[in-house]
């Protein structure tokens, strides 16, 4: 008889669009760390549904605020208040240091909020010429598929056939201070940038960059804006990637973990004088900011807390990169990371060795080709980590 999986996947890849090329394994149920496909056989998640599963899957209590609220409202519109959005706001003000949010659902969607609120600050508040502003951003970024946000990708691969773009916007190499102070117009309104590039392979800019972009953006009245979507909530062993150099950007952009694995929410996170540029009608979403999300949320930043899973990435993320670094194989060309969220780069193609990691009960993805994303959920108990480490040692050490 024909396995289920099979069954599933041919399913699947018939009637499915095929922009997507997943390892051949079926989830069928999944807790914690650990998912099951339809013939019981168990994995470990060492991708975390790329950082949006930072609590492990099907959290309790997140299940419980979700199966609450279920019972309680789902959706009003922000035609009408309701009684969890507040809370939500307030949360999230209180975890930024900021003091306006404007909630979203999908990553994609809070970048493009983002960029509008950059746009409309610059005509508005700094007095660009209209129609003229422009956004610094960098080489090997990702900040989501839409056509605009697709414009400004240098991802040949993500771009073609997707014609005609959104101008706008200045492409720098990733780190490279002296490109950004040199890229800087009396047009350009912000420089958006991801605090450690996910897509790109985890890659860490040089030491201080971060900070000096900080300097050089606030000297000429340009805002910062960090994508922290991979990178915020835990992952890198900070609250925010930022927080390893100590800055606060002008705007912060999150997703997927804030709906804790479970409902998609993500918001921009700035201060008034900046978000206060949307006025009634000048933007929305007619899920953002529902009572579902919000509620899903709020007990997702009360399991952060609760749970302290900042300090288990940082602790466990740095045992586990020593650990990695103990490998002795001549195809690996460096492990570079923070936190839980660390990148294997290989002399060679990563995805076979993604496809003997799962055939060992360990799923991960390889991102760029070469490079080997160990991402679990932050909540991976020490034992697991070892279990997984294993693992890790037996199929790439040579
Ligand atoms: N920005 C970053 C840094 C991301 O890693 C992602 C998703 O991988 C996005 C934006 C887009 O988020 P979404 O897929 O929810 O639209």
């Amino acid at each position: 008889a024909e396995h289920r999986t099979d069954r599933i996947i041919k399913q699947t890849e018939k009637y499915g669009a095929h922009n997507y090329h997943p390892l051949p394994i079926v989830i069928a149920r999944a807790e914690g760390v650990w998912v099951e496909d339809p013939e019981g056989t168990t994995y470990m998640d060492m991708l975390s549904a790329y950082s949006a599963l930072n609590h492990g899957h099907c959290h309790p209590k997140i299940i419980q605020a979700l199966k609450d609220q279920a019972d309680k409202v789902t959706l009003t519109s922000r035609a009408f208040y309701n009684d969890r959005l507040g809370e939500f706001y307030e949360k999230v003000a209180k975890l930024t240091g900021k003091n306006m949010v404007l909630p979203m659902n999908t990553g994609a969607e809070a970048v493009e909020t983002a960029i509008k609120a950059v746009r409309r600050w610059a005509y508005d508040v700094k007095g660009v010429e209209a129609n003229q502003a422009n956004i610094i951003v960098c080489e090997g970024n990702f900040h989501g598929r839409t056509t605009t946000l697709t414009s400004f990708s240098s991802e040949e691969s993500y771009r073609r056939g997707f014609g005609p773009f959104t101008p706008g916007f200045t492409m720098i190499p990733y780190g490279d201070i002296q490109a950004l102070q040199d890229a800087i117009t009396p047009y350009t309104a912000a420089f958006m940038v991801e605090p450690i590039q996910g897509e790109a392979g985890i890659v860490i800019p040089p030491d201080g960059f971060l900070k000096q972009a900080s300097e050089i953006c606030k000297k000429n009245k340009v805002l910062l804006v960090v994508d922290e979507i991979q990178t915020g909530l835990g992952r890198t062993g900070k609250l925010f990637a930022m927080d390893w150099d100590g800055i606060q950007p002008d705007l912060y952009i999150i997703g997927k973990a804030l709906g804790g694995g479970v409902y998609p929410i993500s918001a921009v996170v700035a201060d008034a004088d900046i978000l206060g540029v949307f006025e009634p009608g000048s933007h929305g979403s007619t899920f953002g900011g529902n009572p579902l999300g919000c509620a899903v949320a709020i007990a997702a930043l009360d399991v952060l807390e609760e749970e302290q899973l900042v300090q288990r990435s940082r602790t466990l993320g740095e045992y586990f990169k020593q650990e990695l670094l103990t490998i002795n194989s001549p195809i690996i060309k460096e492990v570079r990371g923070r936190g839980l969220f660390i990148g294997v780069e290989l002399i060679e193609k990563a995805r076979p060795y993604c496809e003997r990691l799962k055939d060992n009960g360990l799923l991960c993805k390889e991102t760029h080709d070469t490079t080997i994303r160990f991402a679990p959920p932050l909540i991976i108990s020490q034992q697991e980590l070892d279990w997984a480490i294993m693992r890790i040692r037996q199929v790439l050490q040579k």
